[in-house]
């Protein structure tokens, strides 16, 4: 928990809000523009490809024909002879939609038969020859005209298309990017909001499809519902702590100006300043205390997680208070062990532990005994604490994990009243259970329970 200036630096300023619009303004032009440029080029080359299969495929129907023809008049010509072959294009000549132009030339390059032969032009013409058997030449040609006229009409018409494919791309551009953005433009606004009011109850609405802007927006509603409730924590933990220290502090205040206000004496001013340096270090020890539960409470408190055994917890809580059960003539020792492995922060469950003894060990009168038990009972490590001591009153039981709460028997016994509180914080921030079960008189059970480590 830090104070108010960590905030103050955070806040960005006015202006640098104002970029943040730009920003998604060009973002979404940049969109457009990529997207334009895409469809143009991708269009473009499917219009390419198209022409160009056309026009091969029209080489093609022309190259069948005149190979085609050049057999049949072949044939022609092996049976019937020149009278025959020109006969047959004659024929052919008068009925045939699509003119063909047919040439034979004898063994000395000399035309004996020219159909069309105004027409022959051999740079205008697709021509297909063939030899035939008594040395004679065959030639077949066809008008590339008509051919050539189409493919015209196509790159023509490419002007037209170019123009509608520009058009329906930036339209389409447009309106796609502007939907696309949309949602990113609602949530910079909420973002904006946010940062210009200082509320964390501010959310964005998804919308209905399930993409992935939805899921940021999603998780961008998580995280405000974690900051909140950290903001919330953090707020509380400060509200407890301040609440919390008033009171030894004005004890503190009215020590010292008691010594002020009484004739001047310097034993009085001694013992007055050696009561102010004990409630200094009760009112340290308490700060401590506050912050490390209200860390715990509020999520924020960081948790070195490792897997090791609860035993080994208890083991060394155990070895802390030796000395102290000796003193008091209090049995201090184990009980029921069974492995018990967690994946937990070693130096806090440990410290929950010690907590428990310490207790146990303060409210237990000399010649009674403390127990600790680490065993798993249906997939949970528990680590319970044992003692023969005063009990707990019925009525003060729920109390008791409540911070600054105090047993009325127990007031005569040091205690800040904060162990339990932090116990059960520590362990409830590691996904665990703390319970009590007590007999005024008899004695207390304390139970600690964690997920076991699979
Ligand atoms: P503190 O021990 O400083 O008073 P705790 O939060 O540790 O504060 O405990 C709260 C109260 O719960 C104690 O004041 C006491 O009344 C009661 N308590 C805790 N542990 C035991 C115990 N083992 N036996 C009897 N009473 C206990």
């Amino acid at each position: 928990m830090s104070s108010g200036d960590g905030r103050t630096g955070s806040v960005p300023d006015a202006a640098s809000v104002a970029n943040l619009t730009d920003r998604s303004g060009r973002f979404g032009l940049r969109l457009a523009m990529w997207y334009t440029a895409l469809f143009i080029g991708s269009a473009f080359a499917v219009v390419l490809i198209t022409y160009l299969l056309t026009s091969s495929s029209l080489a093609q129907r022309d190259h069948e024909i005149i190979q085609s023809k050049l057999g049949e008049y072949a044939t022609v010509y092996a049976q019937g002879g020149l009278r025959a072959l020109a006969a047959t294009v004659d024929a052919e000549q008068r009925t045939s939609r699509e003119r063909v132009f047919v040439r034979v030339l004898d063994g000395g390059s000399e035309a004996v038969l020219l159909s069309n032969a105004e027409g022959w032009d051999p740079s205008a013409l697709e021509v297909g020859t063939t030899a035939l058997l008594d040395g004679a030449i065959i030639q077949v040609g066809k008008s590339t005209e008509a051919r050539s006229d189409i493919l015209r009409r196509f790159r023509a018409s490419l002007g037209l298309i170019t123009l509608s494919i520009i058009l329906i791309a930036l339209t389409g551009g447009w309106v796609l990017t502007q939907s696309a953005i949309q949602p990113i433009r609602r949530l910079s606004s909420a973002v904006r909001h946010i940062i210009a009011t200082g509320r964390t109850d501010e959310r964005v609405s998804p919308g209905a499809d399930d993409d992935a802007i939805n899921e940021l927006t999603l998780l961008f509603n998580a995280m405000l519902d974690r900051i909140e409730g950290l903001v919330q924590g953090m707020r509380g933990a400060l509200d407890n702590v301040s609440h919390d220290l008033r009171t030894p502090l004005t004890r503190l205040r009215g020590n010292s100006e008691l010594a002020l206000a009484a004739e001047p004496d310097l034993e009085r001013y001694r013992e007055a300043l050696a009561d102010s340096i004990e409630e200094t270090d009760r009112v340290l020890v308490m700060l401590n205390a506050l912050m490390d539960i209200s860390e715990a409470e509020s999520g924020v408190m960081p948790l070195k997680r490792e897997p090791f055994d609860l035993n080994e917890a208890a083991d060394r809580a155990i070895e802390l208070y030796r000395e102290v059960a000796d003193t008091k003539e209090l049995v201090l020792k184990s009980g029921v062990r069974r492995p018990a492995p967690v994946l937990a922060d070693r130096v806090r469950i440990e410290q929950a532990a010690a907590n428990l003894i310490d207790n146990a060990v303060k409210y237990t009168p000399a010649g009674g005994s403390v127990v600790v038990d680490v065993e798993t009972l249906d997939g949970r490590a528990i680590l319970r604490v044992r003692d023969t001591g005063q009990g707990i009153a019925a009525s003060e039981l729920p109390r008791i994990w409540e911070r600054l709460f105090r047993g009325d028997r127990s007031r005569t016994t040091r205690g800040l009243g904060l162990g339990l509180s932090l116990v059960k914080a520590i362990i409830e921030a590691h996904g665990g259970s703390v319970n009590a079960d007590s007999e005024p008189g008899k004695g207390s059970v304390f139970t600690l329970s964690l997920p076991q480590q699979a």
